[in-house]
């Protein structure tokens, strides 16, 4: 099997254009030992860059994950998110210390502020260059960003510079960014992490247009919509499977090259924006 494709980061490292979610992993105990194996599968085919939080399971995903590449670091690419809450310098610093604690690791690759809250950026970004001259993190980031944000963020010494990607919702369904926010953040060469990249799964599911670019590529639906969200460059797709055979199938996307016709009949289904769009969130 080829290499995942991959996407650079600013300062030229790059990573897979396909990685893996863990929002509702270490929830049941019961489940753990699958979605262990289901990330380590991943791993194995590529999937690399692994996006979890200190919100999911409350601390119990960034467990799995800890266990997952336990024995594996060097392969891995984590990334992490912490609460707006927890956006001040001192709160950062002690968030990012059991986030280590939880992943067993001794450096988080991402570190991403998970929505915007109370606290002012400048406070956060002061945060970022402890945690970055600490080297308790590589590459700091923001999550749920909309282009004002992004502005905002940019205004400030160093904001744009120190922040590396912006982790938005982004699917077939929900396609906003498309507008403006995906532009922006191409001209200033940063990626965008798309999540929920397969609706909650609902694109599996899905009728019509999808079944048919899947048909001529002897795919499946899900497949041709993880191939939709990184078709260009610039785009990083984390869908999350606990399930052996969805990380397969999802590995199976990074492969399929959709052609001017399929992109045009998922267009006439699936519009672009014909204007700004508020940034949807989860
Ligand atoms: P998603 O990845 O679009 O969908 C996950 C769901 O789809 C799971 O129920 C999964 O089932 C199912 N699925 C995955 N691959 C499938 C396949 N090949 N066929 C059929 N079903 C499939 O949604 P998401 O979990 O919301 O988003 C992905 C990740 O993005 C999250 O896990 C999280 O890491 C991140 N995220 C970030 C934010 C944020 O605010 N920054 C918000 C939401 C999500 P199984 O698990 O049973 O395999």
């Amino acid at each position: 099997m080829p290499r995942i494709r991959s996407t650079t980061l600013p300062g030229g490292e790059t990573v897979p254009v396909l990685g893996q979610g863990t929002w509702r992993m270490g929830e049941d105990p019961n489940k753990r030992k699958d979605e262990v194996a289901a990330l380590r599968a991943g791993i194995e085919l590529g999937m690399t860059l692994i996006d979890t939080a200190e919100m999911y399971a409350d601390g119990g995903a960034e467990r799995v994950v800890g266990e997952a590449i336990a024995g594996r670091r060097d392969q891995v690419f984590v990334v992490t998110k912490f609460y707006p809450q927890n956006a001040t310098r001192e709160r950062m610093a002690a968030a990012c210390d059991r986030s280590l604690r939880r992943l067993n690791i001794e450096q988080i690759d991402l570190y991403l502020l998970h929505w915007r809250g109370e606290v002012p950026l400048k406070a956060t970004l002061a945060g970022f260059d402890d945690l970055l001259g600490a080297r308790k993190i590589r590459y700091a980031g923001v999550s749920n960003f909309d282009v004002d944000d992004m502005e905002e963020l940019a205004r400030l010494k160093g904001g744009v510079e120190r922040i590396v990607t912006n982790q938005v919702l982004y699917n077939l369904e929900r396609r906003g960014i498309d507008w403006d926010l995906l532009p922006w953040m191409r001209k200033r060469h940063r990626p965008i992490i798309a999540y929920s990249p397969v609706e909650e799964g609902l694109l599996a599911h899905a009728q019509h247009v999808l079944k048919r670019v899947a048909e001529r590529h002897d795919a499946t639906p899900v497949q041709i919509a993880l191939a939709w969200v990184v078709r260009e460059d610039g785009v990083i797709a984390i869908p999350k499977a606990a399930d052996p055979k969805h990380v397969r199938e999802n590995r199976g996307a990074a492969d399929i090259k959709l052609t001017k016709r399929d992109l045009e009949e998922l267009d006439e289904s699936f519009p672009p924006p014909e204007g700004k769009k508020p940034l949807e969130m989860r």
